[in-house]
C-alpha cells in the first residue's frame, strides 16, 4: 500500500480509537491483516466459544481458519441444520465476531441486517463482540456511514446472495420494500453500557465491502 495511505490510516485510526473509548468501547489499530490476526488471537483466550455473523473481514485476516484449527469452541452456524438453534447458540457464546458496514471517525458503527441475527447479537447476548473493520469502512459522520451502508455494503451483499433487489441490479439503494430486502434492521452502536464487551480492531488493509 502507498506509504501516504499507510500514514493517513494510522492517523485516522487514532481519532477513531479515541471516539470508541469515549463510548466505552476498546479500539486497536493494526497496520495489516497479519497484525490484525495476531491481535484478535490475543483478545480471544483459548477455550473460548466463538461464533459470528456473516463477517468476511474475519475470513480475510485468517481468523476463522485459525479458530477452527486452534483450541477454541468455534460454533459454525453453517454446520447446523436447525438455523434457529445456531442463532440461539450464538447468543450464549463468549465471543461474537462481526465487521461493520461503516464506522464514523468518532467511533459510531452502523450495521444493516436482513435476518437480523447479526445486529441482535451485537446489541445483546454474547459476552464479548469483536469487530474486525478495514479502514475502508471509515466515514466522516453518521450521514456518510448510512450512505456507505446502503449504497456500497448493501448492494454488494444483495449481489453476493443473489437477491432480487433494485440495488443488486443498479448498484445503489432505492429504499425498497422488496421481499428480498436486506435492509430490515439498522443498528447504530453509539455506546456500550458494559465496559470490555465491545472491541474493535481497525485494519490498515481494505477488508470486506
Ligand atoms: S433498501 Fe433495498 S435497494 Fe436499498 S440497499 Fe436495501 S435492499 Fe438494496
Amino acid at each position: 500500500m502507498n506509504e501516504n495511505i499507510v500514514k493517513r490510516n494510522a492517523l485516522l485510526a487514532t481519532k477513531v480509537i479515541k471516539g470508541l473509548e469515549s463510548r466505552n468501547m476498546s479500539g486497536y489499530y493494526c497496520a495489516d491483516k497479519e497484525e490484525a490476526l495476531k491481535k484478535a488471537l490475543e483478545l480471544i483466550p483459548e477455550g473460548s466459544s466463538v461464533t459470528m455473523g456473516g463477517c468476511m473481514s474475519a475470513h480475510e485476516i485468517g481468523l476463522v481458519q485459525a479458530l477452527k484449527e486452534g483450541n477454541y469452541d468455534f460454533i459454525d452456524r453453517d454446520a447446523y441444520e436447525d438455523k434457529r438453534a445456531a442463532m440461539l447458540a450464538a447468543y450464549d457464546a463468549d465471543f461474537f465476531l462481526s465487521s461493520a458496514n461503516a464506522i464514523t471517525e468518532d467511533g459510531v458503527m452502523i450495521n444493516i441486517d436482513g435476518n437480523s441475527n447479526r445486529v441482535s447479537a451485537i446489541a445483546q447476548g454474547p459476552k464479548k463482540v469483536l469487530f474486525i473493520v478495514g479502514m475502508n469502512k471509515v466515514c466522516s459522520d453518521i450521514d456518510g456511514a448510512m450512505k456507505r451502508a446502503r449504497n456500497v455494503a448493501a448492494p454488494i451483499n444483495a449481489q453476493r446472495f443473489g437477491l432480487s433487489t433494485p440495488c443488486a441490479k443498479t448498484g445503489s439503494c432505492f429504499d425498497c420494500k422488496s421481499p428480498d430486502t436486506i435492509c430490515c434492521q439498522f443498528l447504530m452502536t453509539r455506546f456500550s453500557r458494559h465496559k470490555d464487551r465491545i472491541h474493535v480492531i481497525l485494519v490498515g488493509d481494505n477488508l470486506g465491502f
